[in-house]
């Protein structure tokens, strides 16, 4: 691995830090830039202006979708470029690079690889200028971990799709016009090879949305229903069977994007802050020793995850795909969020239990809120166990059965 940046690599990062200074919404201090202040649903609405200007500002620099190809309107990027932009971004506590979460992190992707060129018309530039927003069709009851068991299903009549199922924990399904959905459109094929991915308006007649309430009180996620839902065949994403190979893209999308390093070391810091700033037994939780050991060894697995991302991204330079790998990070930072959590609430003893708004409350409940939100994180986009699997049966080579 060659750790050193080209000149023009130094010089994008010195561009990205200015665009930042000049751009980041978060910018000169305020509680997000401080990690003091929560990111949750709320304040992210309040600050919705803001945000759309952020977007906005990034598009004209080309760097929302910073790697698409330029003919669908991306920026045409290189790897490298783009972690020098995550990681001043991060540095910066910049919001997203983009606000169509889903959208860009597997939906565009998917339809950059399977989409008709009518398709990349349609929905490339919408996501890139955040004007519309995705959610994904996945999970059923009973079929989260073993997805190709899914059973709502599509039937062919003309032109047309007829869906008829339900799906769940769908997240942000009342915040979408989208949803990326896998159906199975042939029961008699093997269960891998009959499944189809459609792109299914959120407002079409017969698609039922009921939330569903997290633990953290919030409502992220929704169960959807689909009554002879009809959807026209030229929303089909690839071919007929073909949604299998369309979903196993658009997760190795999924993991990499939910494993990034720069979000982790911001969270390590605060953590450290707060352990400065709250007392135990009459000194600063930091000089408990077993408060500062706990640390080091999550300071150390993201070290271990930044070194891993880095292999990969070694792999990638060198032209190899990437699908599996994004697994190992994954599940280092599904162990971390968790364990994270568990620091920040045993540092504040009592006051951990205060929420949001609640006199008192620690840095606003942000660390109450996250302890209560990360559990769920670890099972979102397959679970330890899976990401398990994976490594061992992908990576190390190892068995499929035992
Ligand atoms: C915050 C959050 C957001 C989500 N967002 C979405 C979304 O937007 N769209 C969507 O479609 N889904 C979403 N999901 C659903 C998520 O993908 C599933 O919950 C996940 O894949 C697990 O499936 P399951 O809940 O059915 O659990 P199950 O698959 O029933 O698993 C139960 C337990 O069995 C273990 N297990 C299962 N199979 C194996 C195996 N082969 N080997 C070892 N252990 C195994 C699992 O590790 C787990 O511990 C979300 C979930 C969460 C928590």
């Amino acid at each position: 691995m060659d750790f050193s940046f080209s000149e023009r690599e130094e010089a994008f990062r010195r561009e990205v830090r200015e665009f930042l200074a000049a751009n980041n919404p978060n910018r000169g201090g305020g509680a997000a830039a401080r990690g003091e202040g929560e990111d949750d649903l709320e304040s992210a609405m309040d600050r919705l202006p803001k945000l759309l200007a952020w977007n906005q500002a990034l598009v004209e620099k080309g760097w929302v979708g910073f790697h698409w190809p330029r003919e669908v309107g991306g920026g045409g990027g290189g790897l490298i470029e783009q972690m020098i932009l995550k990681q001043e971004s991060g540095k910066a506590r910049a919001p997203m690079l983009g606000l169509s979460y889903m959208g860009l992190a597997w939906v565009g992707p998917g339809i950059i690889k399977y989409g008709t060129e009518q398709q990349k018309r349609r929905f490339i530039p919408a996501i890139l200028e955040a004007r519309e927003h995705w959610c994904t069709g996945y999970s059923e009851p009973g079929s989260g971990s073993d997805l190709a068991s899914l059973r709502c299903s599509a039937v062919r009549d003309g032109d047309h799709y007829v869906i008829s199922g339900q799906k769940t924990w769908t997240s942000l399904a009342m915040w979408s016009q989208w949803m990326i959905l896998l159906v199975r459109t042939d029961p008699a094929a093997p269960k891998h090879r009959g499944i189809t991915c459609l792109l299914v308006p959120m407002d079409a007649a017969g698609v039922e949305v009921r939330p569903i309430k997290a633990m953290n009180g919030e409502t992220p996620f929704a169960e959807v229903f689909f009554n002879d839902v009809r959807v026209p065949v030229e929303n089909r994403l690839g071919a007929e069977g073909q949604g299998w190979d369309v979903t196993k893209h658009a997760l190795a999308n999924e993991r990499s994007s939910i494993a990034e390093v720069t979000a982790m070391v911001n969270h390590l810091d605060d953590l450290e802050r707060l352990a400065k700033k709250c007392k135990s037994n009459g000194r600063a939780a930091i000089e408990d020793p077993l408060v500062r050991q706990r640390l080091a060894r999550m300071k150390t697995m993201v070290e271990a995850m930044r070194l891993t991302g880095l292999r990969f991204l070694t792999k990638q330079l060198r032209g190899d795909e990437i699908g599996a790998e994004t697994s190992v990070n994954k599940l280092l930072r599904a162990e971390l969020e968790v364990e994270i959590g568990r620091l920040a609430l045993d540092i504040e003893g009592r006051y951990g239990a205060l929420v949001k708004g609640s006199p008192g409350a620690i840095d606003n409940g942000k660390w109450q809120r996250q302890a209560l939100t990360w559990p769920s994180y670890v099972i979102g986009g397959g679970t330890p166990n899976i990401q398990r699997n994976v490594i061992a049966e992908r990576l190390l080579g190892l068995p499929h059965d035992v």
